[in-house]
């Protein structure tokens, strides 16, 4: 059974990865990626860039590690 866009109903077999950045109330802002239909451009999920909050904790834990 073939995975189908909810917005346009075309087969999609893979995605396209849109960056931008979300952003909380009082300022806070976090590298977010988008998971877009390659046919009609519609978002179909979203989420905080794993790899950006990999290296964000890495930092946080260890500073001088390079
Ligand atoms: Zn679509």
């Amino acid at each position: 059974m073939a995975a189908r866009c909810p917005h346009c109903n075309a087969i999609v077999s893979r995605l396209n990865l849109e960056e931008m950045t979300s952003s909380a109330l009082f300022g806070q802002e976090w590298r977010t990626i988008a998971y877009v239909c390659p046919m009609c451009q519609k978002i179909l999920s979203t989420q905080i860039d794993p790899i950006a909050i990999k290296t964000d904790i890495i930092n946080a834990i260890a500073p001088n590690h390079v």
